[in-house]
């Protein structure tokens, strides 16, 4: 059966497996070796590993890529995508998005590394208008954590129209909701850290794409910088790929629940939702303490940062001194997880009430 006539919920569970034989184990093991015997397709730890493959082959079913390159973290896999741009090169970029990509993109912008043009990404107009003679566009929509959507496949083709290169972040999104490549994107990263490994106990991150040109440069920079993924990691990020679709599905249909509750609660003002996805931010009636209350009044819901957990999670964003001053104060940021939705809606009904 081809990849391209199966569901996502099937691709999950059936890419990365060895070939049916009888003995052999149906998952593959974990490869820990820092060398290799000479003469095969694999000499040195740092330039191949067993283990990586069948984690970038699930990815790339889920994406609709040709190839994957997982990375140390998602940060490692942004930073492999923007060392392939020359020195001073004009780009643009969403002037709200996840903290750790803006601070590197304003630092690149200050060294005179790149030339960054910060535009606001939900703002269609402004995108198309920084465009023209710029190298390359990174977007990230939904964005983290003002939950702002880009019209993304606007942007993508009027990039693509003036030859720029587009780089994605589908983290918040993930591939169930949309797929980046289909639209003319050239990488699609994953901070695969949070829902594709789901489980909070892996770092790592992941470039798709569809051109081989572009794998050979981006594997280069892999193996240079040693960025690269633990076999141990790559093997639990697979394992939690195999239910991402039930997790993702679960989470999100919870989220949507949540975001109507919470929108009708006397104790918040502004619930941000874009009616998919698992995330869901809002503020509260009350000031920056009132919210750091809330966050440590809950016993289900944990107060943490990151997100795409099957455990609830959430936070007051402007507690990291690298949030946007554009994020309120009293902004929470939470991730829903897979528990029960009444469960949980009583744990945060209970939160904010006391708070
Ligand atoms: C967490 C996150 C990253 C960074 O990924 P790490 O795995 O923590 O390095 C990038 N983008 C988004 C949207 C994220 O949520």
């Amino acid at each position: 059966m081809s990849n391209e006539s199966l569901h996502p919920e099937t691709l999950a569970i059936s890419s990365g497996r060895p070939a049916h034989t009888a003995g052999e184990g149906i998952n593959l093991p974990i490869s820990l070796n820092s060398t290799f015997v000479a003469g095969g397709p694999i000499n040195y730890g740092r330039t191949g590993n067993e283990t990586w493959q069948p984690l970038e082959d699930a990815i790339s079913a889920l994406e609709e890529a040709t190839s994957t390159l997982v990375f140390s973290s998602g940060m490692a896999a942004i930073t492999a995508a923007f060392s392939l741009l020359p020195h001073g090169a004009p780009i643009v970029a969403s002037d709200q998005g996840y903290s750790g990509t803006m601070s590197l993109l304003k630092r690149y912008h200050t060294e005179g590394r790149l030339e960054v043009r910060f535009v606001d990404i939900t703002d269609t107009k402004e995108v198309i208008s920084q465009l023209q003679g710029a190298a390359f566009l990174w977007v990230e929509s939904p964005t983290n954590p003002g939950l702002g959507v880009a019209e993304v496949s606007v942007i993508i083709g009027e990039a693509k129209k003036r030859n720029m290169g587009v780089g994605f972040d589908n983290t918040f999104a993930t591939p169930l909701n949309q797929k980046p490549l289909t639209f003319g994107a050239d990488i699609v990263m994953h901070s695969v850290t949070k829902y594709l490994a789901g489980h909070s106990d892996v770092i790592l991150g992941s470039l798709s794409m569809k051109d081989p040109a572009l794998h050979a440069r981006l594997q280069d920079a892999r193996v240079s910088y040693g960025s690269i993924a633990g076999p141990f990691e790559s093997w639990l990020a697979l394992r939690g790929i195999r239910t991402f679709p039930l997790r993702f599905a679960k989470a999100q249909e919870s989220a949507a629940a949540l975001a109507k509750k919470l929108a009708s609660h006397k104790a918040v003002t502004n619930v941000r939702y874009p009616g998919f996805g698992a995330m869901v931010s809002f503020e509260i009636t009350g000031d920056a303490a009132a919210a750091e209350r809330v966050c440590d009044g809950a016993s289900l819901v944990t107060n943490a940062t990151s997100l795409g957990g099957v455990e609830s999670t959430w936070e007051r964003r402007r507690r990291w001194p690298l949030e946007s001053e554009r994020i309120p104060e009293n902004l929470i940021r939470l991730s829903v997880g897979c528990e029960h939705l009444d469960d949980l809606w009583a744990d945060i009904d209970t939160a904010l009430t006391k708070a």
